[in-house]
Order: structure tokens, then sequence, then C-alpha cells
């Protein structure tokens, strides 16, 4: 074993402190390791938790994940003092005052990694290394005398990615009926010689082909809604027929989910169906996400270029060796760690990212080696690409080529298509948006840093060309000015706005305040008021606002024309790469003058008469009690109407699949309503509808336990009742709260306790970590338990131990929003048949989280007696019901651990 590093290591955590010095390991007071962090660096994981955990937001040092992030750029690491111990191959330490002696350990077997002739990670280390010495990135000293010097000097980072080919189009895809049998042999090859057949995913697959078909009306896709309990094995399910599908016709298949967690469980099970590589090099399966995920390689050169300075520029560094390594440039859900951005606090891997569409194309230096046009090229020429549902709407209502557009689409997790088509297909004039748009046409103002260009930069040449396409660049530019500019919220708070854009949003937050009716008691949440009987100063801000946005409007439509009309009539000058970045233009352009015309349509209704299509309001968001964002916003009543005319009838097969697409209500499963939610009855067309039922043995392996003696707004009670949950399953509790205040007053109230028994408690809204990490963190750990709110309800995938028990605050009624009492009221059913089904579905996605396999086992709690047994057909049946004292459900749930003991005791002796 490689020695200890001999540097003093710091661990802090809700159980206590421990310093290592002189090789001597003590339990400290949070002032001593305060006083000895100031003095010297120590070793630590984590930074910005330790800080949390010991109330000091300054504190640093020399942190591991920062090291590992060096030495082994895009690899995965769970960033814990457990997960270091995994990722460098040591025995995890037994106890909390073995941590610091771990890190030495660790920081050791990295460093020694360097040194070995075999690192695969060393190309453009010592390069990088040089400017990490120049920021004086605390262990760049300690590495320099590691790294050696190469012979030959290296390639910087822009020289080295490879450049994608450009392909062909894909010819439209072959004419080809596949038959249901065909489909279940495929899967029971993919399924492998040996394996049990099942009959329910066999039946799934068998049902799947018929989206498949060639189409026969116009407009008119096959459409297929099935219900598939959870452990049918639905992916491979689909991706049976999918791949001889794609096989046969030379056509892409898009699988949409929900959660990124999704999206990385189907990029390994298509690994059955497709080889890694095509003969040719080509990717068969790509993973595609708006461009907002990806490393935008002029922002990152811009950034280690001086545009980011001091801890910002370390990131810079470290991201452009992860840079080098990654699979696809994909920075959020990826292979860049989710911490490694939480680690450097500022919104650094935001700036690095193509956030705002600033994108100039081909005009680009690194176009050639962009990570976004690699995707997209290699999305064109792929069987399956792996998408998610806000990216399927948006591409499908603005996609830069129709030929693109997807015609064969599964919608897994199809339960979130509905929120996702709400989202995509909504309005929101706000603070925030038109300042962004400010900044999209003008380009950095006033003493802003970095190479963020406005509309007369990135066209420059078309205007030197031009003169008609100049004109209008220049009214834009002056338009804009009447946007929001920085410290816009402050004076709209002040009511002392400038322009016509402010002068709106103070005449919105005024009358947001001045009917809000909550009394203070929400304070904290966002405040909202219908965009109903308004005063006549608000509307003739609206109507000059609109006129504003007109005038922002009209020459950017102008300017459109100009741009097709030198696409049309091309210059001499203008060869393929400067072609791409005008259409880039135009393309840019086109959804900003749509954005602009849904801002003046809403705000043109402001006073006038309802359209009854629509739900409109006025908010002010706040967050913790601060004001982030003031606007205007507009939902469609029934946003499946947008979404059967975009994504709906160009398609020719589109199936939606999900455990709980339609409502389990007392009476048996409520069609009517999963298809009114499909978008289907807009576009005409009746789906096909299939269920099959989950193999799982709920009776035995799950049981519900409504916990009747916690009163409502007893914070101490629920508080109490969460710790003792936690310790008698020893550890493996997800809570789930509906209340970001309610979550961070109960771990403030037991966090502590409960990690002086070596039982770790991580929360959403608390701990200074990503979601997605977080997860990681509590399925590394069964001794772990984790608080969240609606993200986690149906995004974490934790099979076996880790998971053993779910735990509800409350039952999950929906907010009484504008929008909800809107959609409740033209539902056609009473409120409370509208509210149960919101709850129903709610409770069927937590309770989906607690047996994720066969041989899982668990409780499910409610700590709520107002529960109402209409409900209860939420849970699958036969799963076991029980309403209980907290006292009955501890007894309950200690028997329940000696038989998980037993249980996962002999799954280990198996394996
Ligand atoms: S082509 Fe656009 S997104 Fe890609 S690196 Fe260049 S500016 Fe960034």
């Amino acid at each position: 074993m490689v020695a200890a590093l001999a540097l003093p290591a710091l661990h802090a955590s809700h159980a206590g402190t421990w310093l290592r010095q002189a090789g001597q390991t003590r339990e400290v007071a949070r002032g001593e390791a305060l006083n000895a962090a100031a003095d010297t660096p120590h070793l630590l994981v984590n930074a910005q938790l330790a800080a949390t955990r010991l109330g000091y937001p300054e504190l640093s040092g020399l942190d591991l994940l920062e090291l590992f992030a060096f030495v082994r750029p895009a690899q995965f690491c769970v960033p814990t003092v457990k997960g270091i111990a995994h990722a460098t191959g040591l025995p995890e330490p037994g106890a909390e005052a073995d941590a610091p002696l771990l890190l030495q350990q660790a920081a050791a077997v990295l460093i020694e990694q360097c040194r070995a002739d075999d690192w695969p990670q060393r190309e453009g280390a010592w390069s990088s290394l040089q400017a990490l010495i120049r920021l004086r990135w605390p262990w760049a000293n300690i590495l320099a005398p590691v790294i050696r010097r190469p012979e030959r000097a290296e390639r910087w980072l822009f020289a080295r990615l490879p450049e994608w080919e450009e392909t062909p189009e894909r010819a439209q895809p072959r004419t080809v009926l596949i038959e249901e049998e065909e489909a279940a042999a495929h899967l029971a090859r993919l399924t492998g010689e040996g394996a049990e057949r099942r009959e329910g995913q066999h039946q799934y697959t068998r049902d799947a082909v018929a989206m498949f078909a060639p189409r026969d009306r116009h407009r008119k896709p096959h459409m297929l809604l099935a219900q598939a309990g959870t452990g049918i094995g639905k992916t491979l399910g689909y991706l049976a027929p999918a791949a001889l599908w794609a096989q046969r016709t030379r056509g892409t298949v898009w699988v949409s989910t929900f959660t990124k967690n999704l999206q990385r469980q189907l990029r390994q099970e298509a690994a059955r169906a497709w080889p890694e590589r095509r003969a040719d090099g080509s990717a068969p399966v790509v993973v595609r996400k708006g461009r907002e995920n990806y490393l935008c390689l002029l922002n990152l050169e811009d950034a280690l270029q001086g545009g980011f300075s001091g801890r910002p520029a370390v990131l810079a560094q470290l991201v452009a060796r992860w840079a080098a390594f990654t699979r696809d440039g994909d920075m959020v859900g990826g292979d860049l760690p989710g911490w490694l951005g939480t680690l450097f606090r500022r919104r650094g891997i935001a700036a690095l990212t193509d956030q705002r569409g600033e994108c100039i194309y081909a005009g680009c230096p690194h176009y050639r080696k962009c990570f976004i046009e690699r995707s997209a090229r290699a999305a064109a020429q792929a069987d399956l690409v792996i998408g998610n549902h806000a990216l399927v709407m948006i591409n499908a209502a603005r996609a830069r080529d129709a030929q693109t557009r997807p015609t064969r689409i599964i919608f897994d997790e199809g339960h979130h298509v509905f929120d996702a088509a709400d989202a995509t297909f909504s309005a929101a004039l706000t603070g925030q948006e038109a300042i962004e748009l400010r900044r999209w046409v003008i380009g950095p103002e006033r003493g802003s840093r970095g190479r963020r260009r406005g509309l007369a930069a990135r066209l420059a040449d078309i205007a030197s060309y031009d003169e008609a396409g100049a004109n209008a660049i220049a009214a834009a530019v002056d338009a804009a000015a009447l946007l929001p500019t920085d410290g816009w919220l402050e004076r709209v708070a002040q009511q002392q706005p400038g322009g016509p854009i402010e002068r709106l949003l103070a005449e919105v937050r005024a009358l947001a305040y001045a009917r809000d009716a909550s009394g203070g008691a929400e304070a904290g949440y966002g405040i909202e008021t219908e965009a109903a009987q308004l005063p006549g100063t608000l509307i003739d801000a609206a109507n000059d606002a609109a006129e504003a946005l007109e005038l922002v409007r009209r020459p950017l439509a102008q300017l459109s024309i100009r741009l097709e009309a030198v696409l049309t009539d091309a210059p001499d000058w203008l060869d393929t790469s400067g072609r791409a970045r005008v259409e880039g233009a135009r393309h840019a352009l086109g959804w900003r003058i749509d954005l602009l015309a849904a801002w003046v349509a809403l705000l043109t209704r402001m006073g006038g008469p309802v359209d009854p299509a629509f739900v409109d309001w006025l908010a002010v968001e706040r967050n913790d009690r601060r004001e982030f964002d003031v606007g205007l916003y507009r939902h469609w009543l029934d946003p499946m109407k947008p979404f059967a005319k975009v994504v709906l009838e160009p398609a020719h097969g589109v199936m939606l699949t999900s455990a709980t697409l339609c409502d389990r209500t007392p009476t048996g499963p409520d069609w009517a309503e999963a298809v009114a939610r499909s978008g289907a009855p807009h576009a005409g067309i009746e789906p096909r509808l299939t269920q099959t039922v989950s193999p799982f043995a709920y009776a035995e392996n799950a049981e519900v336990l409504i916990v009747t003696d916690i009163a409502r707004g007893d914070l101490a009670a629920l508080a109490g009742a969460m710790a003792r949950i936690v310790e008698e399953t020893g550890g493996g509790v997800l809570g789930l709260f509906t209340a970001i205040r309610r979550l961070r007053a109960v771990h403030g109230r037991i966090a502590d306790r409960l990690a002086r028994q070596g039982l770790p408690l991580y929360a959403q809204h608390v701990d200074p970590i990503d979601t997605g990490t977080l997860t990681d963190i509590f399925r590394d750990d069964p001794a772990a338990s984790l608080l969240g709110t609606d993200a986690l309800r149906d995004g974490v995938d934790v099979p076996g131990e880790s998971l053993r028990c779910v735990v509800l605050e409350q039952v999950p009624w929906p907010r009484p929003t504008i929008l909800h009492r809107a959609r409740r009221a033209a539902s056609g059913v009473s409120g409370q048949v509208y509210d149960d089904r919101i709850i129903r579905a709610r409770l069927a996605q937590a309770f989906g989280r607690l047996i994720r396999r066969a041989d899982d086992r668990g409780h499910f709690i409610v700590l709520s007696a107002a529960f109402p047994s209409r409900l209860l057909s939420a849970f699958p049946d036969g799963t076991p019901v029980a309403r209980v004292t907290l006292q009955e459900a501890l007894a309950r749930l200690s028997g329940g651990r000696a038989e998980l003991a037993a249980a996962f005791g002999d799954n280990e002796a198996r394996s």
C-alpha cells in the first residue's frame, strides 16, 4: 500500500469534527478545527459540505475532490469519504474518526498515479498544471514535483479534440411492417438464452409493435398508451421492436424521458440491442440534450484566457482537463461530476455552456469540434436517440430542419408529458427573461467581461454587405435599450422603474402584493394574482410595454427576411461555413421573434376579454423570502392542444408509457383521463390502450403504514417521528416533504442526533449538493437517509438495501395556484375528484421508489391521520395498509428490519 500523505487532514460531519496532525487523530471542537484550517491548508473532502457542517462558509483547503477531478477527469466518484475510498480502491473507514487517515491515504494514491507511466489521463496534465500553479491552486505545488514535463510540447486542448464529419442526409425510412412474433423473438434474443421468459414483457413488446406500423392517414400517427407496472422490463420491451424497425427501415427512433436517471439506464439497456460503434465508426445510439447542457468550447477558451479569474479560473482548468476525456461534452448529468460546479460556488458551469443562444455557429473557430454540433450530427445518423420530453417538444416546435424531426417517439415516464408540454408551450414575460433578450440583442454593456457578443458583432459581415440588414440590426439594438437592465429588480421594488417594461413590472409587483391574501403565512413562496379586474395604470403600462416590444420585434423580423434573401441570392464570399452561420442566426432569430410575438399577445389581452383557451396571471417569484423575478404568465388551459398539433400530428408512431400513466381509482383504472392527457383527442386519434401488471409480490414485500398520532403542524412531533423511524430502520429512509421550510426545520432538529449514531442524513435545499449527487451519495451508503421534495418523488432509482423506507410527511395535496384552480374548474369533474387524481398520482410515484426489484422490501409511511380511504387505490393491488400509532409503526419496522437483514444477507450469500 502507498504510504499516507503526511499533510494534516480534517473531517467534519453532523456527528463531530476530527483532525489528524503529526500522525495522531483527535476529535476537536469546531473552533479549534477552524483555527487549524485557517493556519494550514488541510486535506478534506467536499469543502462546501464541510463548511456547511462547521457553519463557516469561507472554509477552504486541499479538497480531495478537486485533486480527483484533475487526476481522473470524466470519472465517477461519490463525493464523500466513503466514495473517495471506493474510487481509490481503499477499504472504507470503519468509523468517522478513521476518515482523516483515509484522506491522507487516498491523496497519496492519487498523487502516486501521476507518477505512473501508464496514467491514462496524462496528456495535457503538465500544461494544465502550469496554469494552475499561476492560479495558486492549493494542490499545484504538491503535484509539481510529481508530474514530469513531457519530452515534446503538448498540443493544447482545442487542437487535440477530434473533428466531426459532415454526413449525408438520411433517406426517409423504408416502409416495413414488423410482425409481433418477430419482435417477441428479438426480445428473446436480447434478454439472452437462459433468461427466464417474462410473459408480461413479451405481451408488452407485442403491443408496442403497433406504433411502428406504416402510417395510413395524414397527420394521424399510430398511438399507444401503455401502462406498464414496475418490474415488467418495459425498457427492453420497447427497445426490441424499435431496434428491429430501425435496422430494417434505416430510420431513427426517439425515446424521450423525463429524468436523467432513466436516460442513463436506457443507455445501458440499449447496449444489448446495438453495438457501441458501427463498422464505419459511427454511434447507433446517441444521447441528445438541450444545447444548454453541453460545454461551449468558445466559452471555455475565453474562460481559460482571462475571462474567469480566481477560483472560477481554477474551475475552467479542471473543466478543460475533463473536456479532453469526456464521452460527449455533456456537463449536466453526463460524465462531468455533478459536484464539481458546487465546489466553486459561483455559476461557473452555466457560464461555460451556451445558455443564451449566443452561438456563432460556423463563425466559431471550434465549430468543427463543437460538442453540440457533434451530438446533433450523430443524432441525425442514429438508430436510437435518447432525448427528454422538453427537447422533443422544443425540437418539434423550432426544429431547424424538418428532416431531423422525430417520426417515431416513445415517451417513457409518459405521466410527465402533460407537465412538460405545459412548460414548453407557456409564455412568461418576466424581468429575467426580458434582460436575457436585451443581452442577446445588445451584447455586453458597461464593464461586463467575457466574449459575449451582441447581434451587431455576430452579424458584422452581413451588416457590411447588406444595408437593409444593417439598418434592421441598428434599429433592434436601439429598441432593445427599452428592455430592463442590471438592477431592474431593486428599481421595480422601489417603484423607480427605468423604461416601459420595468414600469409594467413595477405595476405587476405592486398589484400582486396589494391583492395577496395569504397574510404572510406563505412567506417564502411566490405570490400571484389573476390577470382580472386590472387597474387602469397597469393596463396603460401593458400597452406601453407592448409597443416597446413591437419596436424590438419588427426589426428582428426584417433582419430575418434579409438573412433569407442573403441565403437565396448568396454573395461569392458566403462559403459553406458562412451559410451555416447565417442559417444558425436565422433560426435563433426565429424563436426570439416568436417569443416577442407571444409577449405582445399576452400584453394586448390585459384588460380585454378573457381568452378561454389560456390562463393568465401576474406573479412575484420568491425563494426564501427573497424576490428573484416578477412577471406575467400565460399557460394553455390544456397544453395538450399545442402538443397534439406540434408533436403528435407530424409523427407516424407515438407511444406514452409509464407505471403510473392512468389513475387507479377505487373502481379501477381511469383511462378516460389518461387519454385526455395524452393529447390524442385533439389530433382526432383513438389510441390503443394496454396494461401490464407488475410481477412484484407487493403483498409480501411492502406495507403501507398511515401514522395517526402526529398532529398536523406539530413540527417537534414530526421531527421526532422522522428521527425515530431512521433510528429504527438504521437509515435507508427517503423522506419526502411538501414544503421546503418544514424539510429544513426537521433536518435542523435531527441531523446531529442521527449522525452521532452513525446515520448520516442528507437533504435537498440544505446541503450544497445537486440532486443527482445527493442520490448517488444515498445509493452508496445503506446507513444514509435523504430528505427532499418533488424532484425526489420520482427521480430516484435506488434498488436494493439503500432504500428500504419511504416517509411522506403529509398527504401531497396540490397547491391551490391560479392555474390549478382554473384547470380544476374546467375539468368537468368535482374539485375533490380532480384533486384526488393528482394526489393518487403523487402517491403512486412516491410508492414506486420503494420496490424497484423483485427482492426489494420495505415500508411506505404517511405521517398524517388525515388520509382518506379513497386514496388507497393509489397503491398496487394487494399491498397491505394499516392505520397505526407511531409506536406501532416502529414496532413493525423493527420486525421488518430483522426480515430485511435476513433477505439481504441471503442475497449476499447467493452472490
Ligand atoms: S459552435 Fe457555438 S456552441 Fe459550439 S463551441 Fe462554437 S460558439 Fe460554442
